[in-house]
Formats: structure tokens, C-alpha cells, sequence
């Protein structure tokens, strides 16, 4: 697979980095919906989170451990931070690789949009 974040993950694109290790990264969304945007990716390709089989699911844990190394450094804790995943066309998603949005520094409303 070859999508947009398959190229960032690769560093085919760039996309400033606030965090990577071995099992995903953290970039600055480019078009920020909060003073603080930030994806975080798993560097393996999946569509959607249903995709991840139980033979993967360390995965969840990686990409977990990856927002929780940025929530820390950012002081998101402090802040209040909503992390959301879309999936699919009707959910907005525009990128077919797992992403979990890292959204803070601004009051936020419930239910979203
Ligand atoms: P979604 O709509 O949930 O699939 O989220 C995709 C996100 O990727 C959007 O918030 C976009 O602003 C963001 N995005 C698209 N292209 C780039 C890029 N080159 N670098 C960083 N973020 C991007
Ligand atoms: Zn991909």
C-alpha cells in the first residue's frame, strides 16, 4: 500500500514530527482544527481499526504508547485533549490509514459535528 501517510511514514513527503519510534509516528495535521493538531499514525498500513487482526493487535498498545509519548510532552493532560478516529466517507475520513486525531487547546463540543 502506498497511501498519503504510507509516503509521510516513509518520509517520501515531509510532515514536521513531534514523536516517532519503531511501531508509528506523530506529525502536525496540516490544516490544524485546534491550536494544538497532531495525527498519530501507525507505521504499518491499515484502512480502519477493524482491519487490525488479533495476530496485530500490539498494535493498538504501539499506537497508544506513541499519543501518550506526546500527550506527556505537550502537557496535554493539563490542557484537555479529545483523540478521534474516523472511518470512512460518511465519518470524514480523506486518508485511508489509521489516524487518531490529538486535539487541545480550546474548549470543545459534545456531540461533534
Ligand atoms: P481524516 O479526515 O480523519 O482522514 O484526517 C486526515 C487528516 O490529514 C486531515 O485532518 C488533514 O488535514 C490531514 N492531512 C492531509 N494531508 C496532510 C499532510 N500532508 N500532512 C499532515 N496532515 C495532513
Ligand atoms: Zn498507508
Amino acid at each position: 500500500m502506498d497511501c498519503l501517510f504510507c509516503k509521510i511514514v516513509k518520509k517520501e513527503i515531509p510532515a514536521p514530527r513531534v514523536y516517532e519510534d519503531e511501531h508509528a509516528i506523530v506529525v502536525k495535521d496540516i490544516s490544524p482544527q485546534a491550536p494544538l493538531h497532531f495525527l498519530a499514525l501507525p507505521r504499518k498500513h491499515y484502512a480502519g481499526v477493524h482491519e487490525v487482526g488479533a495476530a496485530d493487535n500490539k498494535l493498538f498498545e504501539q499506537l497508544f504508547n506513541a499519543i501518550n509519548a506526546v500527550v506527556a510532552k505537550e502537557k496535554l493532560a493539563e490542557a484537555g485533549y479529545r483523540l478521534v478516529i474516523n472511518f470512512g466517507e460518511k465519518a470524514g475520513q480523506s486518508v485511508p490509514h489509521i489516524h487518531v486525531h490529538i486535539l487541545s487547546g480550546r474548549s470543545m463540543h459534545w456531540p461533534p459535528g
